[in-house]
């Protein structure tokens, strides 16, 4: 069994970053990302942190707007278009989930498609179905094709299962699989809340990537002999032994489905540190793409 690690193939990632950027500013231009935070939600704002110390980490030019619960949908919608005007940001990010009176959907249409760097925005959702390359990709999903080609895991023909149909994981990464390509050209089958005998379908997939939010959700029992694993979920569970009172685990009950596994990714040490190094990547095309 492979452990494939995210932190290994984030760094790599990072140090193709590092050197467009080094390019990037040879030609005098530095990279801008900002990322709008509304509230004071302490995972958003640890999520946020941590943007902005690897923006800064790479020498990226990053723009930290920490606005009030109380700030309007109008209010919002001014900063939007104000970064969307600004030559020195090529990359927006609004923090999700905002409070409940801003219509985060208003909100991401009202992004620049060309600086929507998570890749929600309907025309990079649609470029990602036309397999258009000029498009953005959301961060995870991306990260998670990438550590599948990075571990040399063949997707062509392989039959994937991705369990969720979020925007976010579920649906663009069933896109990214079966797109033609590298890290593409599988067959794959989406399954969800919905799904009638999910262990059957698992049962037969040489991929499974789980984005569903439950933890330890995918037993054994559901994964045949030498498939590969991506766990996508981040669940926090009550752990009195630690010290912060619980730990993250992913939707993968890793000890026993494990030893099942070609390969598999641990969470933490898997998807999560792709989300950040692909946004990192997807502001560099930005800027890139911004260039006459
Ligand atoms: P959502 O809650 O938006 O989607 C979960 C999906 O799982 C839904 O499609 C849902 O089906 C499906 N689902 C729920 N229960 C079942 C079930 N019993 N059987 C089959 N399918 C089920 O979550 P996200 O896609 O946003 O996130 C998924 C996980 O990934 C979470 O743990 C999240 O924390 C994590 N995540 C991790 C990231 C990272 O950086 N590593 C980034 C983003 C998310 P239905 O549509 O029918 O409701």
């Amino acid at each position: 069994m492979t452990l494939i690690s995210g932190p290994q193939v984030a760094e790599k990632v990072l140090a193709e970053c590092q050197r467009d950027i080094t390019e990037l500013k040879a030609r005098g231009v530095t990279p801008g990302l900002a990322v709008v935070l509304v509230g004071d939600d302490p995972a958003s704002r640890a999520y946020v942190r941590s943007k902005d110390k690897k923006c800064r980490d790479l020498g990226l030019h990053s723009v930290k707007l920490e606005l009030p619960a109380t700030t309007s949908q109008a209010e919002l919608l001014e900063v939007v278009a104000k970064l969307n005007a600004d030559p020195a940001i090529h990359g927006i990010l609004v923090q999700s989930p905002p409070p409940k009176h801003i219509d985060e959907a208003a909100i991401v249409r009202a992004i620049d498609p060309a600086k929507d760097v998570d890749g929600f925005h309907p025309v990079n959702v649609a470029k990602l179905a036309l397999e258009d390359p000029t498009g953005f990709v959301p961060c995870t999903p991306l990260g998670c094709q990438r550590l599948l080609i990075e571990a040399g895991i063949e997707t062509k023909g392989a039959h994937a299962v991705v369990i969720g149909r979020s925007m976010i994981v579920g649906k663009p990464m069933a896109l990214l699989l079966m797109a033609k390509g590298p890290g593409g050209d599988a067959t794959v089958t989406v399954a969800h809340s919905r799904t009638r005998d999910l262990g059957a379908i698992t049962r037969q997939a040489d991929i499974i990537i789980a984005a569903i939010g439950r933890p330890h959700f995918l037993k054994a029992e559901h994964v045949k002999e030498g498939a590969v694993v991506i766990d996508v979920g981040i669940n926090r569970v009550e752990a009195p032994e630690t010290e912060k009172g619980y730990k993250l685990v992913g939707d993968v009950a890793f000890d026993e489905v494990a030893p099942k596994c070609r390969a598999i990714t641990p969470v933490p040490g898997g998807v999560g540190p792709m989300t950040i190094a692909m946004l990192m990547a997807n502001t560099v095309k930005a800027c890139k793409q911004s260039l006459p």
